[in-house]
């Protein structure tokens, strides 16, 4: 199936000159879900992958498919102030401000080999503050897999030296 045709485009979302990748409409298709998890698995079965690792917001339907197909754990990395246990955190910078990710302290640790899961790699930004947190916590990351790439944006570049991993990529201006 092609993945690509079923995301959406939603031009000058949510605001003037962001052309909003919509996975909505991917997820309203069954088949065109568990191939995106299917791949997922048969990508990273027997690799030792101990917990899937999703990022806050999107990344936690399809981090959490895909941790519940595997058996593994999975763990969330989420916006500021949601977790309710000790943390620690990792600011990244915006277009305007930061924002800032966190997960518990005892989310994960030294043994541990995770993958991380987004729905979609921008700038980078969001994904290398997670790996910062991830490998502050001791663990190793195996891979990082997107849904889709703007290849346009270099993400790749902020998250040099992790394996990266896209199902589909588009060119944006932004
Ligand atoms: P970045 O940190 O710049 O790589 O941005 C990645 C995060 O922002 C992901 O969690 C995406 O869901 C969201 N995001 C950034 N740009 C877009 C876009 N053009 N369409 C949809 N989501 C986006």
């Amino acid at each position: 199936m092609d993945l690509a045709a079923l995301i959406r485009n939603v031009p000058d979302f949510p605001k003037p000159g962001i052309q909003f990748k919509d996975i909505t409409t991917l997820l309203k298709s069954g088949p065109a879900l568990q191939q995106v998890v299917d791949g997922w698995k048969e990508r990273y079965a027997g690799k030792n992958i101990t917990a899937i690792v999703g990022a806050d917001a999107r990344g936690f339907i399809f981090g959490g498919a895909l941790a519940y197909a595997m058996g593994l754990p999975f763990i969330p990395a989420r916006k500021k102030g949601k977790l309710p246990a000790e943390t620690i955190g990792e600011e990244f910078d915006l277009e305007y401000g930061a924002d800032c990710i966190e997960m518990h302290v005892d989310a994960l640790g030294a043994g541990d080999r995770v993958v991380l899961v987004d729905d979609l790699l921008a700038t980078g930004g969001t994904m290398a503050a997670i790996a910062t947190l991830v490998q502050r916590l001791g663990a190793e990351i195996a891979d990082v897999a997107f849904v889709i790439e703007l290849t346009t944006l270099n993400g790749r570049a902020k998250l040099a030296g992790l394996p990266v991993h896209s199902l589909t990529e588009f060119e944006v201006e932004e």
